[in-house]
């Protein structure tokens, strides 16, 4: 976006802080996190030019999965074993910091509620939790495992294959047949699956908004929404950071834009690319599915929430030139696909009436790895993105990776954008 001077409204709006990270999503708030975490007494802005989570955020289907966008025994073929290890355990240490530093604490703030939340409760409390107490399920936080299903022969051979390389090195999973398939899952026409037995499932906004509950805690920390930031540039040792009701003056900065990187600066054209995805949702059913899962080599994906509402998303494949880019609407071509998807596999919700079709863009990276690191032109300008579908199982990881780098520690390579 620019602004004209006459919409300009930030002359005398100055906010002077030590670090500024820009985009409100999981990979911002997860940086803002670890930062304060490191050093309470920063002075940090987090500016969100809608509200926290309208960007992929608050759009995507809630999966907390380990790996990458690929098949294990693809991503050992691509990289060799020990580098396809060092990203799975890489995913999986994002879900136990989440689990340790975000969800097991919320036990805590739940007993302040005993009275009006007490144990067992479903539904809204007054703070506006939804879900069912203890364990952060407020948030609907569920660690159910989740499955890759194949409706061929060939990639349930390829399941196979991962599964046999991951027992070998340590890794939860089992493999499962047909007929478990219908019976565990309520799923029809695949042929074969496997579980990884350790992933989970969130309420994205839900769990954004506990972050940002829990850095607020620290008076240091502001956030901004509904702030654009319109351009940056340099005074003296700060950068300037435009918007149209304030300016923030800051000697650091942290792109956490994802997608949207290429709009604020040249250098993340090639290196990360906006796609759209889309989804539909259903009106509840009672509980069918032991857990997630995704199809047709992770392209395509559907849960049941725990309030009985069935999600799937994908189909992406069918327009691919027309799901690159910006525009924020859903096509019928992926809607129909994704409505004969649910007919075809899921007998349940057969008929069922779609409450909810929405698209989001998501930040694709070259070879499908985040991207940690500062610009080459501007070591002062840090960012974190990329996360190529599974920002929910590799940003608040990577949120400390980044404070690692901006303190000068050593971050492991494969995020590291001095790979490109
Ligand atoms: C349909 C769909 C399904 C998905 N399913 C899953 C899933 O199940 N599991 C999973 O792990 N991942 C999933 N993803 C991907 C996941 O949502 C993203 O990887 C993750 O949200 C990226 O987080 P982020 O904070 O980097 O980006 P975003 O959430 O996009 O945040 C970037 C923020 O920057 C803000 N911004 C941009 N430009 C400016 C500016 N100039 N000024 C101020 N603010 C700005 C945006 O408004 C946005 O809020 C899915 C994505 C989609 C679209």
């Amino acid at each position: 976006m620019s602004i004209s001077y006459w919409q300009d409204h930030s002359k005398g709006q100055i906010i002077e802080c030590d670090i500024c990270v820009i985009g409100g999503g999981i990979a911002g708030l997860s940086a803002v996190y670890w930062l304060q975490k490191e050093d309470p007494s920063l002075k940090i802005s987090l500016i969100e030019k809608g509200a926290l989570g309208s960007g992929a955020t608050g759009r995507n289907a809630g999966f907390i999965t380990c790996g990458s966008v690929e098949h294990f025994n693809r991503l050992v073929c691509t990289h060799g074993k020990d580098k396809a290890l060092e990203i799975w355990r890489f995913s999986e240490l994002n879900l136990e910091l989440l689990k340790q530093e975000i969800i097991e604490p919320l036990n805590l703030d739940l007993k302040n509620y005993s009275s009006t939340y007490p144990q067992g409760f479903v539904g809204t409390n007054p703070q506006g939790f939804v879900g069912t107490n203890p364990q952060g399920l407020c948030i609907g936080f569920e660690q159910k495992g989740s499955f890759s299903l194949a409706s061929t022969e060939e990639e349930f051979n390829e399941l196979k294959q991962s599964h046999d390389l991951m027992k070998t090195m340590g890794i939860k999973v089992d493999v499962l047949n047909e007929n478990e398939i219908k019976t565990r899952l309520g799923a029809e026409n695949f042929v074969g699956g496997i579980k990884y037995i350790d992933d989970a499932s969130v309420h994205p906004i839900k769990l954004i908004e506990v972050i940002k509950s829990r850095v607020l805690k620290n008076p240091n920390i502001k956030v901004y929404e509904h702030h654009e930031v319109f351009n940056v540039d340099q005074l003296g040792e700060n950068k300037v950071i435009h918007t149209q009701h304030k300016q923030f003056h800051s000697p650091f900065i942290v792109l956490a834009t994802n997608a949207y990187s290429p709009l604020l600066d040249d250098y993340f054209k090639d290196k990360i690319y906006p796609t759209r995805g889309q989804i539909l949702c259903t009106e509840a059913v009672p509980p069918f599915m032991e857990g997630p899962c995704y199809a047709n080599f992770v392209l395509d994906y559907f849960r049941q929430l725990p309030t009985g509402e069935m999600i799937i998303g994908g189909f992406r494949q069918l327009q691919k030139d027309s799901e690159i880019g910006y525009a924020d609407h859903t096509s019928d071509v992926i809607q129909n696909a994704l409505e004969e998807f649910l007919d075809k596999h899921i007998p349940t919700v057969r008929g069922k009436k779609i409450t909810h079709r929405w698209s989001g863009i998501m930040g694709f990276s070259a070879d499908g790895q985040p991207m940690i690191g500062s610009l080459p032109k501007d070591p002062q300008v840090f960012f974190s993105g990329g996360f190529t579908a599974h920002g929910l199982g590799l940003a608040f990881h990577s949120g400390k990776c980044l404070t690692d780098l901006i303190f000068d520690r050593p971050i492991p390579e494969f995020i590291s954008a001095r790979r490109f």
